[in-house]
């Protein structure tokens, strides 16, 4: 079994993530700190080929390997013969033939973990692939948003309003959370610059789109933000200061656009000061380190589902 998208994820199946993610979080909370490596995943080897930057991901799903009793290995494209010339593809057929158990993936290239996944035998976890998908950080920003309204175990997002603001089509994370978000009800906003914005016809992007912040934040329960995928960009910069000015979260826009309810996003790196200022990004509204502690329990319950039993 691979985890390379949510596009064809079901809503039971996502649900069942989740259920397993906040089970690993009621046990981190009952079981003292030394105590908290288990062996279930004793023996299994995970393989973490990460050949884009990464801190949160790649962190957290060697923690979440380690604490459930998997060896890690680390491989970067400095390290590897991939800097040789070699393809990722036959570098991963060359980890499944040493006997690697699974291997999470991160590349710019779109088309990759699907090739990987078509030559070896071995799960694939898709931790990033360009503007593709980012399936661990929706399941995550799906557990950080239960937990915030209070939907319970079993339950979706029906009837949330999450809005995402920011360089929407270059974001793998807006295209995941949008399959999440669609497969547990919620009601979905995308908003930014229309450079930013996908064609109101694209299927793969079922979602209101928005072209001013005030119209995005007005119903909103949650808001994600997002940042400018400055490297994915060949044309259609935009002018950061009218960005900024137009798009970006400060106090003022909290107190003067956001129901008084509504939750702060981000998957981070985020850049402060331009879509959130430091005091938005610290202030209560926030939810963004409760995002990244969620991101190792998903992981957890990623990897016990793929290579253990859940
Ligand atoms: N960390 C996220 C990603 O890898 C978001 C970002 O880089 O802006 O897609």
């Amino acid at each position: 079994m691979h985890l390379l998208g949510l596009s064809d994820a079901q809503r039971s199946e996502i649900i069942e993530i989740l259920d397993a993610a906040d089970r690993f979080i009621g046990l981190d909370h009952q079981i003292k700190k030394t105590d908290q490596f288990s062996e279930a995943l004793a023996g299994k080897t995970l393989g973490l080929l990460f050949f884009e930057p990464s801190t949160r991901t790649r962190t957290s799903f060697e923690l979440a390997a380690q604490k459930l009793g998997a060896e890690t290995i680390l491989l970067d494209e400095q390290g590897t013969s991939v800097q040789k010339g070699e393809s990722v593809v036959d570098t991963c057929r060359n980890l499944e033939a040493m006997g690697f158990d699974a291997l999470v993936l991160r590349h710019g290239d779109r088309h990759l973990p699907f090739s990987v996944a078509d030559r070896v035998d071995i799960p694939i976890i898709n931790a990033g692939n360009g503007t593709g998908e980012h399936p661990t950080q929706a399941l995550l920003d799906g557990l950080t948003l239960r937990q915030a309204f209070e939907h319970g175990e079993g339950a979706g997002l029906d009837d949330l309003n999450v809005t995402i603001i920011g360089d929407i089509v270059h974001s793998r994370v807006a295209r995941s959370d949008v399959h999440m978000l669609n497969a547990l009800g919620a009601n979905v906003t995308l908003a930014g610059p229309s450079v930013f914005l996908p064609g109101s016809r694209d299927p793969d992007w079922n979602a209101r789109t928005v072209t001013d912040r005030a119209t995005a934040l007005e119903d909103a329960d949650a808001v994600i933000m997002l940042r400018i995928q400055s490297e994915r960009i060949a044309g259609n910069r935009v002018d950061m200061d009218r960005y900024i000015d137009e798009w970006g979260i400060d106090q003022i826009v909290v107190e003067q656009e956001m129901p008084s309810h509504c939750r702060v996003m981000h998957p981070g790196p985020v850049i402060r000061g331009v879509e959130l200022t430091g005091a938005v990004a610290d202030g209560p509204r926030s939810l963004i380190l409760r995002q990244v502690t969620n991101g190792v329990a998903v992981r957890k319950a990623v990897l016990q589902k793929i290579l253990g039993d859940l």
